[in-house]
């Protein structure tokens, strides 16, 4: 296994990729942007609400397009079936964990992805928002999605440390462990496309 993911860290990560870099880049940027939306918005149980909802949409974003994009090679998208590929190949279900910092190459979305999201995704959906929803929400729904995507990166992550880590003390954290190494397994196209929360597993029964 040493081997092959040495060789594999040799094909694939960029000579000058650092992980540390990233995964700072990454948290500052996320940090930033929930404290600035956060202390803008006014907080009462309708913008609580929001949030909620658009946790709720952002899980339903994130299981189908785990499912129908990065795990087919749909026209235009085979950049990110090969990135997910990756992921798949590095980390199996019989490793689900990393050994270096830099193995969060086929781990994190790349720093690109994170700069899209805050460029044009969450633009795009805020000015979609404006249509349908009054004023005082559109703030705590871009919080909800920014939000989001935290989670799924932290949660993704710990799903990729040792079985034996502290964080499998933390609710729910030791079953989503093992149903995202179910995914990682030769049950990959078929099985636990939520990686953060099962509900939409459970509903097209994907759930294994
Ligand atoms: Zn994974
Ligand atoms: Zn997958």
């Amino acid at each position: 296994m040493e081997r092959y993911r040495k060789a594999f860290r040799k094909k694939v990560i960029p000579q000058y990729y650092s992980g540390k870099f990233h995964v700072v880049f990454f948290s500052m940027i996320q940090l930033s942007v929930i404290l600035i939306i956060g202390t803008k918005c006014e907080w009462k149980i309708d913008s609580l609400l929001m949030v909620l909802l658009a946790l709720g949409y952002a899980s339903t974003f994130t299981y189908f397009l785990h499912r129908f994009l990065l795990h087919r090679k749909l026209p235009g998208f085979g950049w990110a079936f090969k990135m997910h590929h990756w992921h798949h190949t590095f980390y199996q279900s019989h490793s689900m964990e990393y050994d270096h910092l830099d193995d969060v190459y086929m781990l994190l979305m790349p720093p690109w992805i994170q700069i899209f999201y805050f460029v044009i995704y969450l633009p795009g959906l805020v000015f979609m928002a404006e249509i349908f929803l009054p004023q005082n929400l559109i703030l705590p729904f871009a919080f909800g999605l920014t939000l989001w995507y935290g989670i799924y990166e932290l949660v993704h992550w710990i799903e990729h440390l040792p079985a034996t880590h502290w964080s499998m003390k933390l609710p729910f954290m030791n079953s989503a462990r093992q149903g995202h190494a179910i995914h990682h397994s030769k049950l990959k196209d078929v099985a636990n496309f939520g990686i953060v929360e099962p509900s939409w597993d459970y509903i097209f029964k994907t759930k294994f």
